[in-house]
């Protein structure tokens, strides 16, 4: 695919490649704060004809034809690029690196994994993983599978095991089958980077260039670091809490129906539930029916906080009522699950009939 220009890339800060020297300048407190994993997706297609040369990840191959395109026409560095690009959220390679500047006209396009990589560790990601598929009809790429991975692993600075690199044919079908074309295709997924590569990178960053303000420059990491710890601190935190409300949720009515049973014979001037088995099962039932029908009359108003006060009372004297008859609320929950999976229609003729 050929660049097309586009969109003003100044305020990316990747318009010239002296300005990425520059980039890796930038103290690491303007690296942003990643959450999560991020996918991206990648496509690229050259056309394949003489007197080019035919290079795909950073191999030069001996072939009777080789990519047309912008910069030195490397399919698989510029389909990576644009996959790392594309889980960023960010604009194509095309649009970063404009084909209408003669700076990229056959550029090495390690030039654009190099800068695709400090955009990435900006944004504080590293590669989880690459999946790469080159479809080519010939040359064989198997003898320089394993050189293209390691280039592509070194220039996005991950280990190689993460960077996975397939080649195909076109089975003699279509332009590229009829060798008149390359195409690749990539899969990326990114994770946040790890805060000891960040230090990592910081301490190269500072020993690279001169540092005015060390003092300060330590200070904004120390700042970037514990906003990373507390972002991550909260989103545990946060899930910590929501398990154990769904666990608390979960076991509410047993704990409601442990203590009523706890004060079955008890003095029945103790407390009311005590009182309320004193006076007897039926005076417990004919309770059960009065709450009953207060649920009901809120619920014939349309009263919701009304409802849910009266739902309450009528599940404390059911359970009061299971305390009593010797019902545990485990023999209610089996009735209830063994209807899970009988439609609604079937469970009310099995019980009519
Ligand atoms: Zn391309």
């Amino acid at each position: 695919m050929a660049f097309v220009g586009g969109l003003g890339v100044g305020d990316l800060g990747v318009r010239r490649r002296a300005s990425f020297a520059s980039q890796r300048r930038r103290p690491a407190v303007l690296r942003m704060v990643a959450v999560g994993p991020r996918v991206g997706h990648g496509f690229d297609l050259h056309r394949l004809e003489p007197d080019n040369k035919l290079i795909l990840g950073g191999v030069v191959l001996d072939h009777s034809v080789g990519c047309v395109g912008h910069s030195d026409g490397d399919a698989v560095y510029h389909c990576v690029v644009d996959s790392v690009l594309g889980a960023l959220s960010m604009p194509d390679i095309g649009q970063l690196f404009p084909d209408k500047d003669p700076e990229w006209k056959g550029a090495p396009s390690d030039v654009f994994m190099r800068a695709t990589k400090d955009l990435m560790e900006e944004k504080g990601y590293e590669i989880g993983n690459l999946d790469v598929t080159v479809i080519l009809e010939k040359p064989k790429l198997s003898p320089h599978k394993g050189k293209m991975r390691e280039n592509i692993a070194e220039l996005l600075g991950c280990d190689l095991d993460r960077v996975n690199l397939k080649a195909k044919t076109h089975e003699k079908v279509d332009a590229l089958g009829e060798n008149r074309a390359v195409a690749c295709h990539t899969v990326v997924m990114l994770v946040p980077r790890p805060l000891e590569h960040e230090a990592q990178s910081t301490v190269a960053e500072a020993t690279a260039v001169t540092v005015d303000d060390p003092k300060s420059l330590a200070q904004d990491w120390m700042q970037m670091a514990s906003k990373r710890v507390m972002v991550n601190l909260e989103a545990g935190t946060a899930a910590i809490r929501e398990a154990e409300a769904a666990i608390q949720n979960e076991h509410v009515l047993q704990n409601l129906y442990e203590t009523i049973k706890s004060r079955k014979g008890a003095d029945p001037s103790s407390s009311w539930t005590a009182k309320l088995f004193s006076k007897g099962r039926s005076k417990i039932s004919q309770k059960v029916g009065e709450e009953g029908t207060e649920v009901v009359i809120a619920g014939i108003r349309d009263d919701k906080p009304e409802l849910i006060k009266e739902s309450a009372d009528l599940l404390y004297h059911l359970s009061v009522l299971w305390a009593d008859a010797g019902v545990e609320p485990d023999e209610v929950w089996d009735e209830l699950r063994s209807r899970e999976n009988t439609s609604g229609i079937a469970e009310k003729q099995s019980r009519s009939s």
